[in-house]
């Protein structure tokens, strides 16, 4: 007896919720995926608003480019991008996305209502869709940019939902992302907004402005300036005083081409800098700024690209440690920072 062919193609709304396991664990990765989409789409002011650490409501609005009509429907599609077309353009990437795939898992594991306009356009574009089912599609008036209201995530996945933590748990891990976003973009005032409370009101400036506006002002007093330049990458960014370095980590942070990245390599890099200055087991502060052509990294190892691989990663190690020890070193004499805003 000939056997029965039993593999079927996967509807999209399944493959969806299955891609969406990987990109939304939480309501931080629909806050990360939602601020990195604004930044792309050139954002300089962007509102996040969210109920009950984002359980109920995130929404994110952006005064970027908005989307077409076309667009704003294509956009939750998995594998719907603007950001890269040709297989090349992976070597190429400056945007935080490329995969499509974030607001296609957000859709299919939330209700989700996008409301987006271009500056071409008269009218805009409101789409209610639910568990990847659009619900409806009209016209209305809206400003340019761009908005995101993403309502009572995991509505259909209990598991997942009971799976999150305490509102305190859940809103710490969106002050992360937040912040991390934050950090890499104090050209773009960022504001943020919990059960109607404001949390965060952050101007646009300097970085060492928005340093302050998140972690307070007695950090002023502890950064020192980091910079080294080499045709292989280029380091900047400040570190926290020796003496300022605590027993809790957190306060660490690597950027690489200004998206957020850990790296336990690069972290002990800069511990080998502090050597001798700090106790041991101790953390220094430090907001670190790498920029490097994009063909020299692989920023596509992990859904989320909080990790990458770099093609040498001996000469990062000893450009970073060189950079934070030179900085560790002059800390102390007068150094030309410019700490107007
Ligand atoms: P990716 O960011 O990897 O391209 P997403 O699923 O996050 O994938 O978004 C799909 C597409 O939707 C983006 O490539 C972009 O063209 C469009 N888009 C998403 N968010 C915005 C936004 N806030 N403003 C303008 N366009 C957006
Ligand atoms: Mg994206």
């Amino acid at each position: 007896m000939p056997s029965t062919d039993i593999i079927q193609l996967l509807p999209d709304s399944i493959a969806n919720q299955i891609a969406a396991g990987e990109v939304v664990q939480r309501p931080s990765s629909v806050v990360k995926e939602l601020l990195e989409n604004a930044i792309d789409a050139h954002a300089s002011h962007i509102q996040v608003i969210l109920r009950e650490a984002g359980r109920t409501l995130i929404q994110i609005i952006d005064n970027g480019i908005g989307m077409s009509q076309t667009d704003a429907r294509l956009s939750f599609e998995r594998h719907a991008t603007s950001k890269i077309r040709l297989s090349e353009d992976l070597f190429k990437i400056r945007t935080m996305g490329f995969r499509g795939e974030a607001l296609a898992s957000i859709a299919a594991v939330a209700q989700v209502e996008l409301k987006t306009k271009t500056n071409d356009d008269e009218l805009g574009t409101l789409i209610r869709i639910e568990a990847s089912e659009i619900k409806s599609q009209e016209a209305v008036a809206c400003e340019t940019g761009t908005s995101f209201s993403v309502k009572n995530l995991f509505f259909n996945v209990p598991a997942r939902r009971n799976f999150l933590k305490s509102n305190a748990v859940e809103m710490r891990h969106v002050l992360d992302e937040f912040q991390r976003i934050a950090l890499a973009h104090p050209d773009v005032s960022l504001s943020l907004y919990h059960n109607d409370s404001e949390v965060f009101n952050l101007p646009s400036g300097k970085l060492v402005r928005r340093i302050i506006d998140i972690f307070g002002k007695s950090y002023r007093e502890q950064l020192a300036f980091c910079q080294e330049e080499t045709s292989y990458i280029n380091v900047r960014g400040f570190i926290g005083k020796p003496e300022f370095a605590r027993k809790t980590r957190g306060e660490q942070y690597f950027f690489v081409n200004d998206r957020y990245i850990k790296h336990n390599y690069m972290h002990h890099a800069v511990l080998n800098a502090f050597d001798g200055t700090i106790a041991d087991g101790s953390h220094p502060f430090y907001v670190l700024f790498i920029e490097i052509d994009p063909a020299h990294i692989d920023i596509n190892i992990h859904p989320t690209k909080t990790e990458i691989k770099f093609d040498d990663e001996k000469s990062v190690y000893a450009i970073v440690m060189a950079a934070v020890k030179k900085a560790v070193g002059v800390y102390n004499l007068s150094q030309s920072i410019d700490f107007e805003d």
